[in-house]
């Protein structure tokens, strides 16, 4: 009789102490939502973009992005729209209006890189910016020409100063409130071409590209390679190495769609006394605020007055969080309160043996 009673109350104990358990993303899974990715291959038409001979980097694109949209479209959650499926001309502000029409989750925008050096290989992702900075010029000079080619481009582009990527200033606010997504996803795609294809990475870069800064959501622009470096040419223009190209730009969107799903997650719909806080002693939550490739002291006068101000260091990005917690409840006061100070993008984090994640 007592065994009996023993096994009832370890039956009714067991599963309370495993839900206390439960890992925090596990309870995301019936939150998922159409994600859609608008697949940009760069150039095309009359204007070839980079090309050394034959081989012209609008072609690549295009047989990167057709490979890439194919094993997206496989998913049932994700819709992908394609800026171009020919080798057709496209005004770069089409393209930002197709995107924008399709109310996208995220842009990518796929090209190829050249340089006068034909030593200089590996790959790097361009987020908006406003830094001026030469070697960045140069890139931005060229992807950005195609204007010149476009009719009425004055019109159409006014304040728009080709050798000036400060004159993009301008209606820059509404970019910049994705520019951390942006940069997450970026780091996405500088980790997979690093780990999977081993590609030297020239790191996620800031910019002021014409088609990220007319696109009003989370976008990325991939220099997947140099044609003007042999080997790195040879790869590009193999159908080999275009399925390992798109299938690294895949993996980068999926993990970049993997952190949207959680955050999807509101804070307010977590049973904080039940999930979060047994593990809490454990658990600390931070604000992070900010991401980017300028170095600023992490002090509270340079964010606001936020408290707490600390600062990490991702690759070439850094990351500025506010708050110190064991507490989701004070995490969350915490956060509301940086976006009501306009850090529009903020989102919680929290950090478990060592690891940071996104909530
Ligand atoms: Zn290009």
């Amino acid at each position: 009789m007592k065994t009996k009673l023993y096994l009832i109350i370890a039956l009714i104990i067991i599963p309370v102490l495993s839900i206390a358990n439960i890992p925090i993303d596990s309870t995301k899974t019936n939150l998922k939502k159409v994600f859609t990715v608008v697949l940009d291959a760069g150039h095309g038409g009359k204007d070839p973009g980079k090309h050394v001979g034959h081989i012209k980097e609008s072609d690549i694109a295009l047989k990167v992005v057709k490979i890439l949209g194919k094993k997206l479209e496989s998913h049932q959650d994700i819709k992908v729209v394609y800026t171009r499926r020919t080798d057709k001309f496209l005004e770069l502000h089409q393209r930002a209006d197709i995107a924008n029409n399709a109310k996208a989750d995220l842009f990518v925008s796929v090209h190829c890189n050249a340089a006068a050096a034909t030593q200089a290989k590996g790959n790097e992702t361009w987020v908006l910016g406003i830094h001026r900075n030469a070697d960045n010029l140069e890139v931005v000079q060229r992807e950005n020409s195609v204007i010149l080619l476009e009719e009425d481009y004055k019109e159409k582009y006014v304040g728009f100063d080709l050798n000036d990527a400060s004159s993009f200033a301008t209606n820059l606010m509404t970019q910049e409130e994705y520019l951390d997504n942006s940069i997450e996803m970026g780091a996405n795609v500088q980790k997979r071409f690093t780990e999977d294809l081993k590609r030297k990475n020239r790191g996620v870069k800031q910019a002021g590209f014409a088609v990220l800064r007319l696109s009003y959501m989370p976008s990325v622009l991939i220099e997947t390679g140099f044609l003007t470096n042999r080997e790195e040419r040879n790869f590009l223009k193999s159908s080999a190495g275009q399925k390992k190209v798109a299938s690294s730009i895949y993996n980068a969107v999926l993990d970049y769609q993997k952190t949207r799903d959680i955050n999807l997650f509101e804070v307010g719909q977590v049973n904080t006394s039940a999930v979060i806080e047994p593990a809490a002693s454990n658990v600390i939550y931070k604000v992070q605020i900010s991401a980017s490739s300028k170095r600023l002291d992490a002090k509270s006068y340079n964010f606001n007055k936020l408290p707490d101000i600390s600062r990490e260091k991702d690759g070439g990005i850094y990351r500025y969080f506010t708050g110190n917690f064991s507490s989701l409840k004070k995490v969350s006061v915490l956060h509301k309160k940086a976006v009501a100070k306009g850090y529009k993008s903020a989102f919680i984090v929290f950090y478990k043996n060592g690891k940071r994640y996104r909530l």
